[in-house]
């Protein structure tokens, strides 16, 4: 990446080029490899035509230069006339001795050895190699501590940001948010923050305080670098982007010299945003590994970031969005108040999404008729957006073998079978068994939460995959102070349902309940030791608000006791399960129809549980649910229950 050229050099210097000594070194090279040779023309002449010259007697003087050639001299002139190449150096003296005899010369010319040397070459060879040589070595050195810079300037630069400056006078950007489909809650954020941006008083005159760091997270290829560059086009502020990787340099203290500059520029051209792509990259958390002291670069470029975010003002005008595939291994610090405290997540498309992704990508595509986007979009669950634009280019390419005129349906489809091939060895794919398998488990949990009076009412399924879980959930959790017996048995019940409904629909179980058995075992374990809702047990608790007791050695119970808990945490569970498996069966039609719903849209929400099964009589009414769709992807805000594969 060149360095921006529209950012002016501090003190206004043009900077030296290094290709100058590239140009230097030639005119030198050239002005000696001249200077080494004679300024007369010569003829060459060959074997035949010498031959006559000696005997017609003109040749006054043959110098051998170098025992390579001999240049002839005729009669008194100063500068040889003619020139040949010897073969063999002896045949050469013999020949010209007998010529001579045979033609009866009377004073026979001899051949007068010399050597010409040619200073230019040798110097040329001996000194100006090697210094061409390791100047050579060094650029190269220079310039891949750059990594890819252009120019030799690269050594004086080398603490320089590194990021690309996109505002109005540059190139213009042209991705802007057309090119981008779907992630429409993603896109309203952003142009929020464009807005904090613009009009800072709108939103600090009421003493709020505008963010300072944005992240983006989700898995790879589902669109965030381009939904940032985007941003650079839609926004009309200066924006500058740079890669995570960008300041990470071999010697030390470069990459915090880089952030430095990068929020030193930042803030002469606020307001303006900077984007930090993969931010992992430098990130990282630190101190997990205290042995390997070669982090310590990383760090102190980390720490240069924190200080710079806590250093600018909450109004100074920059801020800051940065994009990573994994927020979970990023470092604590990066999320506290004032720093990245606002998190976009960029989830992988559903149904519509994926259609809307090709709809995108297919807009420079010649296709045939038959092509259907909402088929396609079916034939592609799990697919990121990445994937879908492979899908596209990867038809296109097949028609183009094919030499056909137009992208056909076939094209698409071996396309996606092709892209497939290489997902599956991701485990990134669900068959469609296990789609299905999914399906009802997840609209089991969902038909049980919403025919139970206290469980959490459900405002959104879905079975696209995150991250490692399958499906996932989000319940709108009552604001609750103290949550009766009955209300905690409801949400054991609704968490069974996943394995109940596997169990009604298929008559056996998978092993996709793990994290609702290790929930309700917890929950179960809880209400008998902890808050005295068992009979058995009664009204005691093992819970020990010191948090000194360590129970795994010493149990404040007795072996008695620790049976009978075994046996009614595994009564209530059992209870549980037996009666979604009752709710189920009861309402096994609704069931399929959620669940079918689930295979076909892949996200469902409160609107399509009560147009199956009527509105809920009791307590959240359905408005307040549907209220709650805007905020969807805040999962912080709901519960959500993700179940592990
Ligand atoms: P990420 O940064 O999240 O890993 P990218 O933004 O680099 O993913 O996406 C890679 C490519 O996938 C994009 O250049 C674009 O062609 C395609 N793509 C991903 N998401 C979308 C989307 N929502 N709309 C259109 N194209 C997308
Ligand atoms: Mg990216
Ligand atoms: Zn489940």
């Amino acid at each position: 990446m060149e360095e921006n050229k529209n950012t002016p050099r501090p003190n206004g210097k043009r900077r030296f080029s290094f290709y100058w000594i590239y140009v230097i070194l030639t005119v030198v090279l050239f002005a000696l490899y001249f200077s080494g040779r004679d300024n007369v023309e010569k003829k060459d002449i060959d074997m035949g035509q010498l031959i006559e010259m000696l005997k017609s007697g003109e040749v006054s003087k043959i110098e051998l230069v170098n025992q390579e050639t001999a240049d002839i001299y005729l009669d008194k002139e100063k500068e040889p006339r003619y020139s040949y190449r010897i073969g063999s150096l002896e045949r050469f003296e013999e020949k010209v001795e007998k010529v001579q005899e045979d033609a009866g010369i009377t004073e026979p010319v001899y051949i007068n050895h010399v050597e010409h040397k040619n200073w230019g070459l040798e110097f040329l060879l001996t000194w100006i190699l090697p210094i061409v040589f390791f100047v050579g070595i060094w650029m190269l050195f220079m310039r891949g501590m750059g990594r890819g810079g252009m120019g030799g300037g690269q050594i004086f630069n080398i603490g320089k940001s590194k990021a690309q400056l996109f505002d109005k006078d540059s190139v213009p950007v042209n991705v802007t948010f057309k090119d981008v489909a779907g992630l429409e809650e993603a896109k309203v954020e952003i142009m929020e923050i464009v807005d904090f941006l613009k009009n800072p008083e709108k939103y600090t005159r009421l003493g709020g305080k505008i963010p300072k760091g944005v992240l983006l997270v989700g898995p790879p290829g589902t669109g965030k670098t381009l939904l940032a560059k985007s941003v650079a086009g839609e926004a009309n502020v200066p924006f500058f982007s740079i890669s995570g990787s960008d300041f990470v340099e071999m010697f030390v203290g470069v990459g915090a010299s880089r952030v430095r500059d990068l929020f030193n520029n930042a803030k002469q051209k606020a307001p303006c945003i900077i984007f930090i792509d993969e931010i992992d990259a430098i990130g990282r958390a630190r101190g997990k590994n205290p042995i390997n002291g070669g982090n310590d670069e990383r760090e102190s470029t980390l720490n240069q970031l924190l200080t710079e975010m806590d250093g600018f003002g909450t109004n100074s005008g920059v801020i800051v969005l940065a994009a990573t595939n994994r927020a979970d291994i990023l470092d604590k610090a990066l999320m506290r108040a004032g720093r990245f405290d606002r998190q976009i997540y960029v989830e992988l498309p559903d149904l519509n999404g994926r259609k809307e992704i090709f709809e995108v990508h297919m807009r420079n595509l010649k296709l045939d008729t038959d092509v259907s986007r909402d088929f396609l979009a079916k034939q592609t669950p799990g697919f990121s957006g990445a994937d879908i634009a492979n899908v596209c280019n990867e038809a296109a390419l097949m028609a183009a073998r094919k030499g056909k005129d137009v992208i056909g349906k076939q094209d698409f489809m071996d396309a996606i079978d092709r892209i497939i091939g290489g997902l599956e060895k991701k485990n990134k794919i669900i068959t469609a068994d296990e789609k299905k398998v999914i399906a009802f488990h997840e609209a089991g949990h969902a038909t049980t939460s919403w025919l139970l009076q206290y469980a959490h009412p459900l405002v959104k399924v879905t079975i696209v995959p995150r991250g490692k879980s399958l499906g996932a959930a989000w319940y709108l959790p009552e604001e609750r102070q103290i949550t009766t017996k009955e209300q905690l048995y409801h949400e054991m019940i609704a968490t069974m349902g996943g394995r109940a409904a596997e169990q009604v629909v298929f008559g056996q179980i998978s092993t996709g309940a793990l994290s609702d058995l290790e929930k309700v075992t917890k929950q179960a374990f809880a209400m008998v030791t902890y808050y005295g809702l068992d009979e058995e047990i009664g009204n005691l608790s093992y819970y020990d608000s010191t948090g000194q007791q360590d129970y795994a050695l010493t149990k404040p119970y007795s072996e008695k006791t620790a049976e009978t808990i075994d046996k009614q945490v595994s009564k209530l569970v059992e209870q549980a399960y037996q009666e979604a498996l009752e709710i189920l069966s009861k309402h096994r039609d609704g069931l399929s129809q959620l669940a079918q719903k689930l295979i076909d849209k892949e996200v469902i929400f409160s609107d399509d549980l009560e147009a199956i099964f009527g509105k809920r009589p009791w307590g959240t009414s359905s408005e307040d649910q549907g209220e709650t769709h805007s905020n969807l992807e805040d999962t912080n805000a709901l519960n959500q229950e993700n179940h592990e594969g």
